[in-house]
C-alpha cells in the first residue's frame, strides 16, 4: 500500500493545508506595480524620452538608437530600483509557450572593470538562435539565426515568481530574413490591416475617428488538481490529459460545482496568482467555480488586442508557476478528463474608435446605429465567407476531444445573433429592395432605432452552444481551446474583418459614384452582405444532431479533425487573404501550416507512447497481480475440497481479467506498428491523417475500454494510478 497514488492520497489529508496568502488590501495599491508603465517612464525618462517612447507605443513609430540608449537606461534604473539584475527579451515562439533567455545587466569593460549596463540595442534587439524553435522549413531554407525585436506597444514587465527578477521586454520573435516565427508579428499586422480597412468604413459616419481599436476580453476556464495525485499519473505530466480512467459514481451529474464555493486550497491559490497577475497589470475581474469539478474559469477586462493577448499568455504561465507554491497543477489542456467538461477560452471581440465608441454596441442614434449595423454585418459576412479560416484556427490536438463533444460548440462555424437582431436584418432585407430611396431609409433607420430597449432585453438570452455569438456590445468566440495562444484566432478573425471591410467599402463607392445617396448605398451592401451570408446563422442548440443534419443541408462544413481543418491554411483564398493584407507571405503560411501539422503529429505520438508505456508498466502488472490473488484463492478453495460453486465467481473474473490483458497487449503492440507506419510518410499532411486515423481513431478508445474496464475489476489496493474520484474530488 505505499505507491505513489496512496502517499499522495494521504499527504492532502494530513500535509495540504491552504497557504497563508497575504492579499492586498487594495488591488489598485499593487497594480502594475511590475509594469513600466507610462507613469514609470516619466519618472525614470528624460522628456525627449518620453516622447519618443509614447510616439511609439501609440502611433507605431520607430525608435532611433541614441533614443533608444536612453530609455533603456530608464527602463533599467527602474528595473535596478526593483532589485532586478538580468533582463529577457519575451516572446511567443509557435509552441504555444512563452519564451525567455536571460541576460544579465552586468558586463566587463575592455580593462576589466565590472559595470551594470543596459543599452538600446539590448533593448531593441537581441538574436537568439532560432533553430531550436518551430519553423516549418523556413530554417532549411535560411539561415538558423532569428532576432527578437522589440514591441513597445506592449510595456516591459519584471517577473518575480520563484528565486529572482526579470525584467522582460515585450517582442516579436523573426528570422534572420524576416519571416516571423512567433504568434505577435501576424498578431501586430492583423491590428495594423483591421485599423486601416474600420477607419475607412467608418469615414461614412464620422469623420472625426482616425484610429479604431481591436479589442479582446478572454475568458480562461482551467483544472486544478492535487500535484501529488498529479504525480503520480505519468500521462497528466506529459500530455496534461488523462489517456485512462473510469468515470466516478459521482462526475458532474449534479450539478453542485458551478458557481458552488471555491475550496479554500484553491481560493488560496486564486488569491495568489491574481495578487502576481496584478503586479503585471493584467486586470483581472471575476472568478468563479465553472461546471466540472476541479475546473475553474477567470477573465480579466477587456483591453486593447495585442496587450490581451501577451497578458493571456502571461497568466496562463503565472498560473503554472504559483500552483507550484500550493502544491497543485493547473491543466490547461482543452480535455483533461473523459466524460467530463473540457476547458475553452472564450474571446469576447470588439472594435472601440478613438473617438469613444464601441462598432459593436447598438447606437445611441438612427445614425450610429447605421454603423453599428454596418460592422455588425460586416462581421457575419466575414465569418461567413472564412468560416474554414476560422475553424482552422483553433484546430489543436486537444481541442478536438473538446468540439462537438456534448459541452462545447461544434466544428461547424455559425453566428448566433439573437431574436431581435435576427428581425432586424430580416426587415433589412425586406425593406431594402426595389425603389429604396431616401424616405425609406429614414423610416427603415427610424424604426430599427425604435426597438433598441428590446435588443438590450434580447441580450441577456444568450445561445451558449453557438461557437461565435453576439452578445450585445460584443461578439464571443466560443470555440477557442483552454491552451490556444489568442493571437492565433485573432489575427484569423482580425485579417478577415479587415478583408471583408475593404470589400465593404468598394461596394458601397461604387454604389455612391452611380449616384446613390450614402445611405441609401450603405443599406443596400448591408442587404446584399445580410443575404450572401445568412446560412452562417444560427439560433437553435448547437450541440444537436439536428443541426450537425441541417448544417451540412446549409452547405456549412464540419470538420471535426485538426490535420484536416489546417488545410483551410492552403488554398488560393486564404492565400490572397493574408497576402493582401500583408499577415503572411505564402512562404510563411506554408511554414505555419506545416508546424501546426508537426504539433499535432507530435502530441498524438506522446500520447500514444504513453499509453502504450502505462499499459505495459502499470496497467497489466496491476492486473495480472490481481489475477494470482484470484487463482490462488482458487486453487485454496478446490484443496479445502470445495466445489465449483465456490469459486466460480472468480474463475469468471480471472477469464475477464484475461480476456481484457489480450486485448490490452494486442492493440497496444498494433498502435506501434501503426505508428512506425506513419512514421514512415513523407508528407506532413499525410502523417497528420495517418495519426488521427490510424493511431488515434482506431486504437484509443478500444485500449482505453479495456483499461478501463480492468479498473472497475482489479483491488483498489492494487492499482497505481489515482482514480478519477481521486483527481477530481479530493483537494
Ligand atoms: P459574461 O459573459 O460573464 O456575462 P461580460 O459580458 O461582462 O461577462 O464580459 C465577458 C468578457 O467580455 C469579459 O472578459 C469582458 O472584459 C469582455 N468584454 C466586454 N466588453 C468587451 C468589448 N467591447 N470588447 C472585448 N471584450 C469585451
Ligand atoms: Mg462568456
Amino acid at each position: 500500500m505505499s505507491s505513489i497514488r496512496f502517499n499522495a492520497i494521504n499527504q492532502i489529508g494530513t500535509q495540504n493545508n491552504p497557504l497563508k496568502v497575504e492579499g492586498a488590501a487594495r488591488i489598485t495599491g499593487i497594480f502594475n506595480e511590475n509594469v513600466f508603465t507610462l507613469a514609470a517612464a516619466r519618472q525614470y525618462l528624460s522628456d525627449d524620452a518620453y516622447k519618443s517612447l509614447l510616439a511609439s507605443t501609440r502611433g507605431g513609430k520607430k525608435i532611433d538608437r541614441a533614443m533608444g540608449n536612453q530609455i533603456a537606461n530608464g527602463v533599467r534604473a527602474w528595473a535596478e530600483s526593483k532589485g532586478v539584475t538580468h533582463f529577457t527579451h519575451w516572446f511567443q515562439p509557435l509552441t504555444g509557450l512563452s519564451a525567455e533567455k536571460h541576460d544579465s545587466f552586468f558586463t566587463l569593460k575592455g580593462d576589466g572593470t565590472p559595470i551594470e549596463e543596459f543599452d538600446g540595442g539590448a533593448l531593441i534587439q537581441q538574436e537568439p538562435d532560432a533553430s531550436s524553435f518551430p519553423n516549418g522549413g523556413l530554417r532549411a531554407t535560411f539561415e538558423a539565426r532569428g532576432y527578437t525585436a522589440w514591441d513597445p506597444s506592449s510595456p516591459a514587465f519584471i517577473m518575480e515568481i520563484g528565486q529572482g527578477k526579470t525584467l522582460c521586454i515585450p517582442t516579436i520573435f523573426v528570422s534572420y530574413t524576416g519571416e516571423s516565427l512567433d504568434t505577435k508579428t501576424p498578431l501586430l499586422k492583423a491590428l495594423v490591416a483591421l485599423d486601416k480597412a474600420a477607419v475607412d468604413v467608418c469615414q461614412y459616419f464620422d469623420k472625426n475617428i482616425s484610429k479604431v481599436t481591436a479589442t479582446l476580453g478572454w475568458e480562461q476556464e482551467y483544472f486544478v488538481v492535487d500535484a501529488g495525485l498529479a504525480n503520480a499519473r505519468p500521462d497528466l505530466l506529459l500530455t496534461g490529459r488523462t489517456v485512462f480512467g473510469h468515470a466516478p459514481a459521482k462526475g458532474q451529474q449534479l450539478d453542485d460545482h458551478y458557481f458552488g464555493a471555491i475550496p479554500e486550497r484553491i481560493y488560496a491559490f486564486m488569491l495568489d496568482f491574481e495578487k502576481e497577475s496584478y503586479k503585471l497589470g493584467i486586470p483581472i475581474r471575476t472568478r468563479h467555480n465553472e461546471v466540472a469539478p476541479c475546473q475553474f474559469e477567470c477573465a480579466p477586462i477587456f483591453e486593447e488586442t495585442n496587450l490581451a493577448v501577451d497578458h493571456n499568455t502571461l497568466l496562463m504561465d503565472i498560473m503554472l508557476r504559483v500552483a507550484k507554491r500550493h502544491n497543485l497543477l493547473v491543466l490547461l489542456h482543452e480535455k483533461p478528463f473523459a466524460g467530463i467538461n473540457g476547458s475553452g477560452k472564450h474571446n469576447n471581440w470588439s472594435m472601440s474608435t478613438d473617438t469613444g465608441i464601441n462598432l459593436l454596441a447598438p447606437g445611441k442614434t438612427p445614425k450610429t446605429n447605421l454603423m453599428f449595423l454596418t460592422f455588425f454585418v460586416n462581421t457575419i459576412k466575414a465569418v461567413h465567407d472564412y468560416a474554414g479560416l476560422i475553424r482552422a484556427s483553433i484546430a489543436s490536438a486537444g481541442n478536438d476531444h473538446r468540439l462537438g463533444a456534448n459541452e462545447a460548440p461544434p466544428a461547424i462555424i455559425s453566428i448566433f445573433i439573437g431574436k431581435f437582431l435576427t428581425d432586424v436584418l430580416k426587415q433589412i432585407e425586406e425593406r431594402v429592395s426595389g425603389n429604396f430611396d431616401e424616405t425609406d431609409e429614414a423610416i427603415l433607420k427610424l424604426d430599427i432605432h425604435k426597438s433598441i430597449p428590446e435588443l438590450m432585453l434580447d441580450n441577456t438570452d444568450r445561445n451558449r452552444t453557438s461557437p461565435f455569438a453576439f452578445t450585445g456590445n460584443k461578439f464571443e468566440f466560443r470555440a477557442v481551446g483552454s491552451s490556444a495562444n489568442c493571437a492565433v484566432p485573432m489575427t484569423t478573425l482580425n485579417t478577415v474583418m479587415a478583408e471583408t471591410l475593404k470589400t465593404f467599402k468598394v461596394d458601397v463607392d461604387a454604389l455612391i459614384e452611380k449616384g446613390e445617396k450614402k445611405e441609401v448605398a450603405l443599406l443596400h451592401t448591408i442587404r446584399k452582405y445580410i443575404v450572401e451570408s445568412k446560412k452562417v446563422l444560427f439560433e437553435g442548440d448547437g450541440y444537436s444532431e439536428e443541426w450537425a443534419n441541417e448544417a451540412a443541408n446549409r452547405g456549412l462544413e464540419n470538420v471535426k479533425t485538426t490535420p484536416l481543418a489546417l488545410d483551410a491554411y492552403t488554398t488560393d483564398k486564404a492565400q490572397k487573404l493574408f497576402a493582401n493584407n500583408n499577415i503572411y507571405t505564402h512562404l510563411e503560411l506554408e511554414a505555419r501550416h506545416e508546424i501546426m501539422l508537426e504539433e499535432y503529429v507530435k502530441k498524438v505520438q506522446i500520447e500514444a507512447r504513453v499509453m502504450g508505456d502505462l499499459a505495459s508498466t502499470y496497467i497489466l502488472p496491476a492486473a495480472i497481480k490481481y489475477q494470482n490473488v484470484l487463482l490462488q484463492n482458487i486453487t485454496q478453495l478446490k484443496a479445502a475440497g470445495l466445489s465449483k460453486d465456490a469459486y466460480e465467481s472468480q474463475l469468471s473474473i480471472v477469464e475477464q481479467i484475461s480476456n481484457h490483458i489480450n486485448i490490452i497487449s494486442k492493440k497496444t503492440a498494433e498502435m506501434i506498428e501503426a505508428r512506425k507506419k506513419a512514421n514512415e510518410l513523407s508528407s506532413s499532411r499525410d502523417k497528420a491523417i495517418a495519426y488521427c486515423d490510424e493511431v488515434k481513431g482506431k486504437y484509443f478508445d478500444e485500449i482505453r475500454y479495456h483499461v478501463d474496464k480492468l479498473e472497475l475489476m482489479v483491488d483498489d489496493s492494487h492499482w497505481l494510478l489515482p482514480k478519477y474520484r481521486e483527481i477530481l474530488f479530493l483537494r
